[in-house]
C-alpha cells in the first residue's frame, strides 16, 4: 500500500523557474518530508530537462549551487511522503522518462487506486518499473500511446485511471496540469508578472508572491506553451466532486485557500460547532499545537471559555506522526510538547485537537496535562472519529490500528485517560467546510464511505 502525502508545484516562463520551485516547494514541506525534486526545462535545443532529486528536507536537498545548476524557464517541483520503505530514492519525484516526442516529467499528488492492476498488466506486456510508487504507471501509459499529442494521450489515460490525482507535468515544449473528476486533492493557479505558477496549495503563491487565478476544476486538463494557455475537460464525468475533506481538517496549511474555503477559517469553524454540540463546565480551552490552534480559538470564541496557550511546542522537530515506528513515535510528543504547569494547574481544562488515530499522542498529551496538575481533562476533537484508511492520498494507518474503528468513545475515552471525550459530528464538519452551500467533500476516512471502486486494496 503506497501513501502519497505530497505538494506539487510548477511554473512556466521565468527565468528564476528552479529558484521559485524552491521556494514553491518550501512553503509547501508540511505536504512531504522524504524526499523532494525539482526538473527544469532547459532553454536551447534540442529540448532537454536537468533534475535534481534527493531524500529529505527542501532545504537539505538543494543548495544554491544545485539551484544555480538547474537552468531553464519552466520547472516542476514535488515534495513527497511516503511510507513504503524500499528504494525511496527511485520513488522520488517528479518522475522522468525519454518518451518518443521527447523529455518529460510528471509530478503527482494523490494515489490511483487500480495502479496494482495497471502495473501488473503493463508488466505482462514486457514495461520494466524502477520504482513501487503508483505514478510510473502514467510514464507507462504515456509510452505505449500511439498519439504524438501529449494532451490527447493524458486525455485518453485518465480514462484508464481512477483516484485521485492532482497531476503537474513538463514536457519539452508545455507545462500540463491534470486534476481527477473528483477533485481529491488541491491544485491552484496563480501567476506571477508574465510567468505562470501551479501549486497544491496558495500559501506557495503568497511566498513567490504570485496572485492567485483559481483552481484547475475537477475534471480539467490545463496547458500552457509558448503560444498560449489552453483549458479543457477530461473525457471521464462523476457525478459528484469528493473534495478531500482531510485537507481542512489537518492536511492543509491554515493560510492557505483549499477548495474555495480558506483552511484558517473552516478550522476555526470547526471548533465553533464543536462547542456547540460539546458543551462543557471548564475553566480554560487549550489546543494541541499546531494542529489544534485554530479549532481551540474557535471552541473559545463560541463557549466563552478563556484559551490559553497551555501546551508549548518545539518547532525544531518534524510532526510526530511522520516517524518511522512506534517506539519514537512515543517518544516524540515528550520532546515535542511541553505542558506548562503555570497554566494547567488545579483548573478545569477542555484540550482541543483536530483528529484522533490511533490515540498514542492523545494518551501521552493526557498524561503529561495531569502531571503539570490539571484537575479535570475533556478532550474534543474537531472531526468526527477516524474509522477508515485513505486510498486517496493521506497517509491513515490501517483501519485495524485506527482505534475509533474497533473501540466505542466510552473505551477511547479510558484508553487515552481523559474524563470526558467529544467528537465533531459529521454534519457540524460539512457545516464548518461550507460543504452545505454545494460542493461534494470525500469523508471516508470519518463514514467509510468510498467514492470509487478501491480494486481489492485491503480495508481492514
Ligand atoms: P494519534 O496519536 O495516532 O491519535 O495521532 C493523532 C495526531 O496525529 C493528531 O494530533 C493529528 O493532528 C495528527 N494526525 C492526524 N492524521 C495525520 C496524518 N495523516 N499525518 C500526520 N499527522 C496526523
Amino acid at each position: 500500500m503506497f501513501h502519497d502525502e505530497c505538494a506539487v508545484f510548477g511554473i512556466w516562463g521565468d527565468i528564476e523557474a528552479a529558484r521559485m520551485t524552491y521556494l514553491g516547494l518550501y512553503a509547501q514541506q508540511h505536504r512531504g518530508q522524504e524526499s523532494s525534486g525539482i526538473v527544469t526545462l532547459r532553454s536551447r535545443t534540442p529540448a532537454s530537462h536537468l533534475v535534481h532529486k534527493g531524500l529529505g528536507l527542501v532545504g537539505d536537498v538543494f543548495s544554491e549551487e544545485i539551484l544555480r545548476g538547474l537552468d531553464g524557464a519552466a520547472a516542476i517541483g514535488h515534495n513527497r511522503y511516503s511510507t513504503t520503505g524500499e528504494n525511496l530514492i527511485a520513488n522520488a519525484q517528479p518522475l522522468t522518462a525519454n518518451l518518443q516526442s521527447g523529455p518529460i516529467a510528471i509530478a503527482h499528488n494523490g494515489n490511483i487506486v487500480n495502479a496494482k492492476s495497471l502495473r501488473e498488466s503493463l508488466i505482462a506486456k514486457g514495461a520494466i518499473f524502477h520504482g513501487s510508487n503508483d505514478t510510473e504507471v502514467v510514464l507507462h501509459l504515456l509510452s505505449r500511446n500511439s498519439k504524438n499529442d501529449l494532451v490527447a494521450c493524458l486525455k485518453d489515460i485518465s480514462l484508464e485511471l481512477e483516484g485521485a490525482y492532482s497531476f503537474v507535468i513538463l514536457s519539452h515544449n508545455k507545462l500540463v496540469a491534470m486534476r481527477d473528476p473528483y477533485g481529491f486533492r488541491p491544485l491552484v493557479l496563480g501567476r506571477r508578472g508574465p510567468s505562470l505558477v501551479l501549486a497544491s496549495e496558495t500559501c506557495a503563491f503568497d511566498l513567490i508572491g504570485a496572485e492567485f487565478v483559481r483552481e484547475i476544476a475537477p475534471g480539467e486538463i490545463f496547458w500552457v506553451d509558448d503560444q498560449g494557455e489552453y483549458s479543457e475537460k477530461l473525457p471521464k464525468k462523476v457525478e459528484k466532486t469528493a473534495h478531500c475533506v482531510f485537507e481542512h481538517v489537518y492536511f492543509a496549511r491554515p493560510d492557505s485557500t483549499v477548495f474555495g474555503r480558506s483552511v484558517y477559517e473552516a478550522r476555526k469553524a470547526m471548533g465553533r460547532e464543536l462547542a456547540r454540540e460539546n458543551p462543557t463546565a471548564a475553566d480554560i480551552v487549550v489546543p494541541v499545537p499546531d494542529s489544534g490552534v485554530p479549532a481551540a480559538l474557535g471552541y473559545s470564541a463560541e463557549s466563552g471559555l478563556p484559551f490559553e496557550l497551555g501546551i508549548i511546542r518545539n518547532h525544531y522537530i518534524g510532526r510526530t506522526f511522520i516517524q518511522p515506528s512506534q517506539s519514537i513515535r512515543s517518544f516524540g510528543v515528550k520532546i515535542k510538547l511541553n505542558p506548562q504547569a503555570q497554566i494547567l494547574a488545579g483548573k478545569r481544562v477542555v484540550v482541543i485537537d483536530d483528529s484522533l488515530v490511533r490515540g498514542t499522542t492523545s494518551q501521552k498529551i493526557i498524561h503529561l496535562i495531569r502531571q503539570a496538575g490539571a484537575r479535570e481533562v475533556h478532550f474534543r476533537l474537531a472531526s468526527p472519529p477516524t474509522i477508515g484508511s485513505c486510498f486517496y492520498g493521506v497517509d491513515t494507518p490501517k483501519r485495524s490500528q485506527l482505534i475509533a474503528a474497533t473501540k466505542s468513545i466510552d473505551e477511547i475515552r479510558s484508553y487515552i485517560g481523559a474524563d470526558t471525550l467529544g467528537y465533531l459530528s459529521h454534519d457540524g464538519l460539512m457545516r464548518a467546510v461550507g460543504a452545505d452551500h454545494g460542493g461534494g467533500f470525500c469523508a471516508a476516512c470519518f463514514t467509510g464511505r468510498y467514492p470509487t471502486d478501491l480494486y481489492g486494496l485491503d480495508r481492514e
